[in-house]
């Protein structure tokens, strides 16, 4: 029986099992398993973040004349090209809201996104694992529970008249090329939703213990080198420490050959690619991220400034091999690392987030609750947040501002 868990608590899931067919006709037909829709729900209240009437001028790529409505552009765009890469017959919907999260002068809480719900021992699941409950949906070919698959929160006061961040705004363009200390929206979305899509650790980097008692299957590929094996075979003591032995901690899934590891430097062991696992730990940001050194830059890595360079209009690099281990299929022959910028889509101005958006809908059992599976700052490093640190179940990340 397929069970799933949000911050919330547990809920059975009851009619899994009748599913198995599906399932199993799915197997067979895997490699027709199509592009995903993804879908974003539009969570904001009239007025508010996606519904932002503030006048705004158009940036490249994105033709919209209100904050809202360039919002919404930015993100039917980043829906499209995450939809470029991965397969699912099941559209994957994500919830989006703006609000007012922290944000000083110097640094600022950007955005905080991850999977809606985590789900267990659905067919074609490895037993006794945790997949962020899009993944989960596409490798089930149904889906398997209703409401939103992740949600995301970005931060609105970025674009007030004020001192946040020294008045850097959000920058909705889709050309890869925020003004002065402007903060590229896109190339973040597409960071934020890719934990969605469940790169991220769900461990409680203070205890060492799994969410719930069970690892995700992004944990099924965290190996210690100190320890000299895989994260689900560390207790919890072991695993806490793990998590910050900084530089011994890797990605160990089949994708990353030496072939690719190759490809990169300062921020790899022997062929393996670093996690990021300073010490002390940094909860939301360890574990969930490249190491902050990796060279050349890849999304993934845990601060703007420190992955400033990457145009996702090339693809999404490294992260496209950690979706593959997880059990994402990549399509429009995307490869490990994803630099193919072929199949991205056009910058048209026509993205299909505006289309998709259900204007003040979004309820999601867990809407507007801070435990829902999203969390994640800004802050600097090595200042954690106390208040997110009660959050064990993020895909969060923190970004620092931008380095002039
Ligand atoms: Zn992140």
């Amino acid at each position: 029986m397929a069970r799933s868990a949000s911050a919330m608590g547990l809920v059975m899931v009851t009619d899994a099992l009748r599913r198995g067919c599906a399932a199993a006709l799915l197997v067979l037909t895997a490699g027709a398993v199509q592009a995903a829709d993804i879908r974003i729900i539009n969570g904001d209240t009239p007025g508010e973040g996606l519904n932002d009437t503030t006048p705004r001028d158009p940036v490249p790529g994105n033709p919209g004349t209100t904050v809202g409505a360039q919002r919404l552009n930015a993100l039917g765009y980043v829906a499209d090209l995450l939809g470029s890469r991965i397969g699912s017959d099941v559209p994957i919907l994500v919830e989006v809201t703006f609000s007012n999260l922290r944000c000083r002068s110097t640094n600022a809480d950007l955005a905080a996104a991850g999977p809606e719900r985590l789900v267990s021992d659905f067919p074609g699941a490895q037993p006794g694992v945790f997949y962020a409950l899009a993944l989960a949906n596409a490798i089930n070919g149904a889906r398997i529970e209703s409401g939103p698959d992740i949600s995301a929160d970005f931060n609105a006061d970025l674009d007030a008249p004020d001192d946040c961040l020294g008045g850097a705004d959000w920058y909705y363009g889709l050309d890869n090329n925020p003004p002065g200390d402007d903060l590229n929206f896109v190339s973040t979305a597409t960071h934020e939703l890719i934990h969605g899509l469940g790169f991220a650790s769900f461990v409680n980097l203070q205890t060492g213990e799994f969410f719930m008692g069970l690892p995700s299957i992004y944990e099924t590929f965290i190996r210690d080198l100190g320890f000299s094996t895989t994260w689900p075979s560390l207790n919890n003591n072991e695993r806490m420490a793990s998590a910050a032995n900084d530089g011994n901690v890797v990605w160990d899934g089949p994708s990353i050959t030496p072939q690719v590891s190759a490809r990169y430097s300062d921020g790899t062991v022997g062929s393996d690619l670093q996690l990021y696992a300073p010490n002390p730990v940094e909860p939301g940001s360890s574990i969930s991220h490249w190491e902050a050194d990796l060279t050349p830059n890849a999304l993934m890595e845990p601060f703007v400034d420190a992955r400033g360079d990457v145009d996702i209009r090339n693809g999404i690099g490294l992260a496209a091999c950690v979706l593959s281990d997880l059990g994402w299929g990549l399509i429009n022959r995307v490869g490990c690392p994803d630099d193919d910028g072929a199949a991205i889509p056009s910058p048209d101005g026509t993205a299909d987030g505006s289309g998709n958006a259900n204007a003040g809908g979004g309820s999601g059992d867990m809407a507007g609750d801070d435990g829902s599976g999203g969390g994640g700052c800004t802050l600097g490093r090595g200042a954690p947040d106390p208040i997110w640190l009660a959050l064990l179940l993020v895909a969060a990340w923190r970004l620092r501002r931008q380095s002039i």
